[in-house]
């Protein structure tokens, strides 16, 4: 069964880059009928905190992306140990006793002779007296993982084939000097308990993929398949740009106000070969997706883009998903005035406006009085309906000689107090009869 995972570490809020990989992850399970994991990343333990993985949780459940399972891996400290012994005796995982200033000035001399940074393997020709003599000086051992030194390749479900020479890499950290875990071996771990079949992640991942799949063969599984997408840049190519809040999912959702199928539907789309859309659900977005869809080169973030796919919801929005949400703002005027202000919201906030307008009080702009009175005088009898605007503004012309912007525009400005709004012909009925005279009449209502 396909199973995927995705590992966000809690030293920080979703933002719309790693939220991406979290929306491929669950697109690819979902379409494949298969399982989606959310794993905490929490070995970090000085970082990682409740309120940042509280966080993602509340992101993720917002934005509709649910998960099947889910678990921290600061819960599974003795089962790495156990992966760390297995190493150990395999010869695969040796103790280093470098300070990080050694290792610093290393890697200067080398690139000083011209050499790549690489780590030199020093510490696999110390002897136990050697050893034991740098922990007599106090020093405590880090712990890097012994790479074959051979190419390791895959066919990756992004960018193709793709080959790590592993002579070209240090010797990856495992186990920091005070005992904690990299991120490295955990994550080979619980991917093979987990029996994780496909890794989808960023492309800055690609390097450790290589390493990784050595250290999942060494602990006995079968790497997954990998896919690693290309990053977001900011709209002009340059990196991601902060006008937008942080771009977290958080300030676009309380500060920017934006619905979370707009987000899903532009992170989902952008960077593929399928155009970007405003789909109102999930299922809509399972329907073409694919991973060979993706784009090798970095995918364009747009905040405007994301604007527009917003509005573009709302527009369609069916007032069953609204009415809810418009309860929430006080702005539920019921079917018929969402579906007359829906054309002009941007974000589902704006509708609180037009309930106020159509609610009231609202202060009328009466500029010409007699203009005023003839438009009192000229109102269709009855109900007012769809109809009454054309009929009404029909017989004001008539009446008057108006026509264009001086027809139309005091009749906005007296019985909306504003110069924009949404379409006077829907507006009309909504506001009913009895409102539109008062209002005629110059009285706040
Ligand atoms: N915690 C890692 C990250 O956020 C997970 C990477 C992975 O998906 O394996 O980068």
């Amino acid at each position: 069964m396909t199973k995927v995972r995705f590992a966000p570490s809690p030293t920080g809020k979703l933002h719309v880059g790693n939220v991406r990989t979290a929306i491929f992850n669950y697109l690819f399970a979902r379409k494949a009928g298969g399982q989606f994991l959310l794993r905490i990343d929490d070995t970090d333990v000085e970082r990682s905190t409740q309120a940042f993985e509280d966080g993602i949780r509340a992101d993720l459940t917002w934005l509709g992306i649910s998960w099947d399972d889910t678990f921290k891996q600061s819960d599974r400290f003795d089962v790495y140990g156990q992966a760390a012994e297995k190493l150990k005796e395999m010869g695969l995982l040796y103790a280093c006793y470098e300070t990080g200033e050694e290792l610093d000035r290393k890697r200067r001399l080398q690139m000083a002779n011209g050499r790549p940074p690489v780590y030199d393997r020093a510490a696999l020709s110390l002897t136990d007296e050697d050893k034991a003599a740098l922990e007599a000086e106090g020093r405590k051992p880090h712990w890097r993982f012994k790479l074959s030194g051979n190419p390791v390749s895959w066919d990756d479900m992004v960018r193709g084939p793709v080959t790590i020479e592993t002579s070209s890499l240090s010797d990856p950290i495992l186990i920091r000097e005070d005992g904690s875990y990299l991120y490295t071996l955990p994550s080979v771990v619980d991917d093979i308990d987990a029996g994780i079949t496909h890794i989808i992640r960023g492309e800055d991942h690609t390097t450790n993929s290589g390493a990784q799949i050595e250290v999942f063969e060494a602990l006995g599984g079968s790497a997954p398949q990998f896919g690693h997408q290309a990053l977001l840049v900011g709209a002009d190519g340059g990196k991601l740009s902060k006008r937008m809040g942080s771009l977290g999912i958080q300030e676009l959702r309380d500060e920017d106000g934006l619905e979370p199928m707009a987000i899903m539907s532009l992170l989902a789309k952008i960077g593929t070969s399928d155009a970007v859309d405003a789909f109102a659900d999930v299922d809509g977005l399972l329907e073409g997706f694919d991973l060979g869809k993706l784009s090798r080169s970095p995918a364009r973030f747009d905040p405007e883009e994301l604007k527009r796919v917003n509005a573009k919801l709302l527009h369609s929005m069916s007032y069953e998903t609204a009415q809810p949400r418009l309860a929430a703002l006080d702005a539920d005027g019921g079917e018929a005035f969402w579906n007359a202000v829906r054309p002009n919201l941007e974000v589902l906030a704006d509708a609180k406006a037009w309930a106020q307008l159509v609610a009231g009080p609202v202060t009328p702009v009466i500029e010409e009085a007699d203009y005023a009175e003839a438009a009192a005088r000229h109102l269709p009898e009855g109900e007012l309906t769809g109809e009454s605007w054309g009929e009404w503004t029909n017989a004001l012309k008539e009446a008057t000689g108006r026509k264009g912007k001086q027809l139309f525009m005091p009749l906005r400005l007296m019985l909306t107090g504003e110069p924009r709004g949404p379409e006077m012909a829907v507006l009309l009925p909504l506001l009913g009869r009895e409102t539109v005279l008062k209002r005629l009449q110059g009285e706040t209502a």
